[in-house]
């Protein structure tokens, strides 16, 4: 059976890579009709942080993007937080000294920093590990009695000499590895917590993981886990490694980071996150307007395509076409632009009753009051056509609850007309003479309104602008007839009349 996971380690918010992580485990799952599973990796306590896993829920929820089994919905194979499994590792690390793959190190951080002073590069493995104060060195009762004292010690794989170390990626195909390029990880640390690579490989067994999607990053680590996946007998089970294509700089110029997301102003994590020991905040996706179902669409496409040039995908699309065959092995250019579309798209595509309560709450934080919902729909379904994020509905609508503050007079000036003032003084009478609401429409408003003009004798091209600049201010926003049609005929001739003087 499919078994997918996503294992993040609490430390911070979910850059976008990770979030893309957890959309191939899903499509994958999904797919094929497997399980997909949240762990939190939260060994490592000098780095965990406070509210991070909290906020990781909340963006998989956010995204859609729900695991089957984790530590808020639980399953069978609970508790999915490693920090709470603790007494599982020591068993197999303990295992592993018993049969000769690890061993006790007894070395202090002096004695440590001490080698690692006198040989540039010291490495803890085969090479270095006979001068140092570990069970392969000492003797059976000298262990036995250092253990018996409670000398704080580590547990290390013995990484082999020599070896070349075969595993096949699943997008990479066959990946080897000089195992003497390898150093002999800690696998359980003095205060008795595994290391990330003993819990992983621990963890993928115990819940019976078909598939390891993980990040490119990782690659370096896998030598180890594939020996761990031996050395403790485990070979057949092991899942199939699927190691996904880094997202990169905008130039290609390296992995996107943090970092570059402040320096060239867009978010690179999912949602705002706030660190709680400085108190300060990344901008993510959500925040910045993004619609949720965009942001996945843009994400699949970060690395995947399913062949041809078809861009919005829906989530059933997505489940139904995504292969791993089709996942890239370069890395994938992060390009916001292009991100920015995805949103453009999605709004644009929305149902007005599926975006009104984001917009709403929108104007709410910016203290911007609406009674009227029936027109605040009407209006909203005029302008998202224009919005690229959910915050753009105030610049491009606000002309619709209050009258223009300024006019782009250069837009109309220069070829201004004593004929025209007339013609728009003619037009105030021909609107107020239109009356019930029947007749005040789109259609019916150009009509009479490119009548007028040919009697007049001027074009209604020349026209059309300035009453535009007169109900918005400027040149832009949906067709004016239709402005006109929403903002209602009063407010109309207020416009048209306020604007002649
Ligand atoms: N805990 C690792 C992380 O933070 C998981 C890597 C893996 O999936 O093996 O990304």
């Amino acid at each position: 059976k499919v078994r997918v996971r996503f294992a993040p380690s609490p430390t911070g918010g979910l850059h976008l890579g990770g979030v893309r992580t957890v959309l191939f485990n899903y499509l994958f799952a999904r797919k094929h009709g497997g399980d997909f599973i949240l762990r939190i990796e939260d060994t490592d306590q000098n780095r965990y942080v406070e509210g991070a896993e909290q906020y990781i829920l909340d963006c998989l929820a956010w995204c859609g993007l729900n695991p089957d089994e984790g530590p808020k919905n639980g399953g069978p194979f609970a508790p999915y937080r490693q920090s709470e499994r603790k007494a599982n590792y020591r068993i197999y690390a303990e295992q592993l000294v018993r049969d000769g793959y690890a061993y006790y190190a007894f070395d202090t951080t002096e004695e440590l920093d001490e080698q690692r002073q006198k040989t540039p590069n010291f490495r803890y493995g085969h090479e270095n590990r006979s001068f140092m104060r570990n069970s392969l060195n000492l003797s059976a009762e000298e262990t036995k009695e250092l253990l018996d004292q409670g000398v704080p010690h580590v547990i290390r794989i013995k990484v082999p000499a020599d070896e070349t170390l075969h595993f096949v990626d699943m997008i990479r195909g066959d990946v080897s590895f000089d195992t003497n390029l390898v150093d002999d990880k800690v696998l359980l640390k003095a205060d008795g917590m595994p290391t990330y690579h003993l819990a992983v490989v621990v963890d993928d067994y115990l819940m019976k993981i078909s598939h390891a999607f993980r990040g490119e990053e990782w690659l370096p680590s896998a030598p180890v886990h594939i020996l761990l996946w031996e050395y403790l007998g485990w070979k057949a089970d092991m899942p199939e490694w699927v190691h996904l294509p880094l997202i990169l700089k905008p130039d290609g110029n390296g992995k996107l980071s943090k970092r570059d997301g402040d320096r060239l102003g867009f978010p690179v994590y999912a949602m705002n996150w706030t660190d709680p020991k400085t108190g300060e905040t990344t901008r993510g996706f959500r925040e910045m307007g993004y619609l949720p179902e965009a942001f996945v669409n843009m994400l699949a496409l970060l690395g995947w395509n399913d062949g041809t040039e078809q861009e919005i995908f829906s989530m059933d699309e997505l489940i139904e076409k995504f292969s791993i065959e089709r996942v890239s092995k370069a890395g994938a250019k992060f390009d916001f632009e292009k991100a920015k579309w995805f949103n453009h798209e999605y709004i644009k595509r929305s149902e007005v009753a599926d975006i009104r309560d984001l917009v709403f709450n929108i104007l709410k934080e910016k203290g911007i009051q609406i009674s009227d919902n029936e027109y605040f729909e009407k209006v909203l379904s005029a302008v998202k056509e224009r919005m690229i994020f959910l915050q753009d509905f105030w610049e491009q609508a606000s002309f619709f609850f209050e009258q223009p503050a300024t006019y782009d007079l250069n837009a109309v000036k220069p070829k201004w007309t004593e004929a025209k003032t007339e013609f728009f003084n003619e037009l105030i009478k021909t609107y107020e003479a239109i009356s019930g609401s029947e007749e005040w429409e789109t259609v019916n408003l150009e009509t009479v309104f490119k009548a007028l003009a040919e009697e007049k004798g001027i074009k209604p091209g020349e026209l059309m602008l300035p009453f535009r600049v007169m109900l918005v201010g400027g040149k832009f926003g949906p067709g004016v007839f239709d402005i006109a049609v929403l903002i209602g005929k009063d407010e109309t001739i207020r416009r048209i009349q306020k604007a002649l003087i």
